[in-house]
């Protein structure tokens, strides 16, 4: 849509791309960072099997790469400062400050009282162009399968979800269900539907080898869960719903270092700093 029209009938409230003001970034440091592939070093890999969960420290100036080694599926992302964390991803103010869906250039935001890039993404094979259905993909309008949902609607006791894989994955480092939060859905392609504003999913485009990649600003716990809803093509919900088992794979998780030559002139970023919030300044 012009951008004419947008600025006469509703406003951009908190970032314009064509205007990004404040909050705008040399994206030529990040886009180095993804095509200089030879100047970075691999130091963790690891597969996520199929529905299970997996937790990994990475250092400030890492780039992370979350791979679709056998095909499509969904995994659902946490984040959290390695040393405190009580500082977590917040994808409702990354919805408002990035977009609904996330791609290369748009960067996953902490909350309060923090609100500093946690990571920016360097990198994304997936297509950005929308579906006929108006789906676009990696997610941030939904959040994780829980067993508490299907218990409510459904009466089902049901402990294979990925709040309970992140809630295992996280326990090695002292966190637990409540400090799971709400997800990026990596590889998952969502919308919402044009009459009553539904929250919809479509099946997961991702082929073998995809990938989606990003560069840790600050250091960080990541985890992630491999859905076992698999790549969403099949929706195991109800009584009819038959158990997606065979739509799983396991993903790939990888880790680099890179040269401190790339790092160059980059320093992580600081949380924003507020007068107390508990006094009026009258
Ligand atoms: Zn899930």
């Amino acid at each position: 849509m012009p951008l004419s029209w947008v600025r006469m009938t509703a406003m951009r409230l908190y970032r314009d791309p064509e205007v990004p003001g404040r909050l705008d970034f040399d994206r030529g440091f990040y886009r180095r960072i993804a095509e200089a592939v030879d100047g970075r070093r691999r130091v963790h890999d690891h597969i996520v099997p199929i529905r299970s969960g997996y937790a990994w420290p990475v250092k400030a100036g890492s780039v992370v790469r979350i791979v679709a080694v056998e095909g499509p599926q969904v995994c659902d992302l946490n984040l959290w400062h390695r040393d405190n964390p009580r500082e977590r991803f917040w994808a409702a103010r990354t919805r408002q400050l990035q977009g609904a869906h996330v791609t290369t250039f748009d960067r996953l935001w902490s909350c309060l009282p923090y609100l500093r890039p946690m990571v920016t993404i360097t990198n994304d094979t997936l297509s950005t162009e929308p579906t006929a259905n108006g789906g676009r993909c990696h997610d941030l309008l939904g959040s994780r399968c829980d067993p508490y949902l299907y218990k409510l609607l459904d009466d089902r006791d049901y402990d294979v979800t990925c709040h309970a894989n992140l809630s295992r994955a996280i326990a090695p480092y002292h966190l637990n269900e409540l400090d799971v939060h709400d997800v990026l859905n990596v590889f998952q392609v969502t919308g919402l539907d044009p009459v009553h504003e539904i929250y919809f999913m479509e099946p997961s485009p991702a082929i073998k080898g995809d990938f989606f990649e990003f560069f840790a600003e600050i250091d960080l716990l990541c985890a992630i869960s491999t859905c076992p809803s698999g790549d969403l093509s099949e929706w195991g919900w109800g009584p009819e719903g038959a158990d997606p088992v065979a739509n799983c794979r396991p993903l790939g998780v990888e880790v680099y270092e890179l040269e401190g030559e790339m790092l160059k002139g980059w320093t992580p970023p600081e949380p924003v700093r507020v007068k107390s919030v508990y006094q009026t300044s009258g």
